[in-house]
């Protein structure tokens, strides 16, 4: 771990020299709010942006992503066989990433590289990522980060931590990764690492005072599954819910996805698209059942999953890094602070 500066007036510069070897995103406005996009020739982050409408996550896990072809051509030798699709994994870097979005990427690794399984598409994606975070320094009405283990200044999940100081940014290299990148800018202007740290430590401390929004969980761990799952408050809940999924695409921490086959004259690509659990269609069989048909269990689905299941699972707190987004953009204004309150204080009644 190491300090650098970059003084403002190199950043357009250095960044520009690491498109050599990287490939980048980073905060884009555009008259519907600012997203994590990548970033043609030219185009330089929006670093000054507040909240983005939509997190990294489509770096790793593109909304579309080809997964397997086969050509179907009988003339040729290996026809109808089904390929991995050669899908391009050069290096990237994403620039401005807030931490919660980087700590919501380390627990989407939980779901696509485990012991028994590792998602190549999604994980060749990681290893190719460097995350370039920016520290928040006026944290929004909806931020709860700082309840789930995050925060404005959290680390977790970054390769550089940078904190923006009106002329400068002071940078934080907190990975071998993080080292290439700076390396490839160009951004090599030491700072000293004792009166950067303390200065981290007061920009995260005055950040941190201004956020004042919490979500309970501390009692979810003990609760009996089964009575969360059957407790008499998911019909009120679910109630005003219109399925619209806003709260799954917007979510960092999301990552359902279906697959679809579509063939082209002799040309077949299998491909994952995103998709809800918010859905009915994400859970209907092929014979016509649905688990999951009624919109109350598709409510409690989402909310299960990211506040029981998950931490049942993995015991890794619960699955939400506290960035608001769903909070925010909910048209019904259901709020997962108040459903975490809810399951949190429930007492089963004998
Ligand atoms: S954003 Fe709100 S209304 Fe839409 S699916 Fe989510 S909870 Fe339901
Ligand atoms: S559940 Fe809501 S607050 Fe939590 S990470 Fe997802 S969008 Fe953000």
């Amino acid at each position: 771990m190491k300090f650098i500066t970059i003084d403002k007036k190199d950043w357009t510069k250095g960044i520009d020299k690491s498109r050599k070897t990287y490939q980048l995103f980073g905060p884009v406005k555009d008259e519907n709010g600012c997203k994590i996009k990548e970033l043609d020739k030219d185009l330089a982050p929006e670093m000054d942006y507040h909240e983005s409408v939509m997190s990294a996550k489509s770096v790793l896990f593109p909304q579309t992503e080809t997964l397997l072809t086969a050509n179907l051509d009988e003339s040729v030798e290996d026809h109808h066989i089904m390929k991995r699709a050669k899908n391009e994994y050069t290096p990237r870097a994403v620039l401005g990433i807030r931490p919660y979005d980087a700590k919501a990427i380390l627990l989407v690794k939980l779901n696509f590289d485990t012991d028994e399984y590792r998602d190549p598409y999604w994980c060749d994606a990681y290893e190719a990522t460097t995350l370039v975070g920016l520290g928040i320094t006026h944290p929004g009405p909806f931020d709860f980060s700082t309840s789930v283990g995050s925060g404005p200044f959290g680390e977790e999940g970054l390769d550089i931590l940078m904190a923006d100081l009106d002329d400068h940014y002071l940078a934080k290299v907190l990975t071998p990764k993080g080292e290439a990148y700076a390396a490839a800018c160009g951004f090599d202007a030491a700072a000293d690492d004792k009166e950067s740290q303390a200065l981290f430590d007061i920009l995260q401390l005055e950040a941190e005072k201004n956020i004042t929004s919490r979500v309970e969980t501390d009692k979810l761990k003990d609760k009996a599954l089964l009575d969360l799952h059957e407790a008499p408050f998911w019909d009120d809940i679910a109630f005003a819910c219109i399925n619209c999924g806003t709260c799954t695409y917007v979510c960092p921490t999301c990552w359902c996805f279906d697959i679809q086959d579509e063939t082209k004259q002799k040309q077949s690509s299998r491909f994952r698209n995103w998709d809800t659990c918010m859905s009915p269609l994400f859970t209907r069989h092929a014979t016509g059942h649905n688990p999951r048909g009624a919109k109350v269990q598709r409510v409690r689905q989402r909310f299960m999953h990211k506040l029981k299941y998950f931490l049942d699972k993995y015991d890794q707190g619960i699955m939400c890094v506290g960035c608001g987004r769903c909070v925010k953009s909910c048209p019904v204004n259901i709020d997962i602070r108040q459903v975490a309150h809810t399951m949190n204080t429930f007492e089963k009644k004998d």
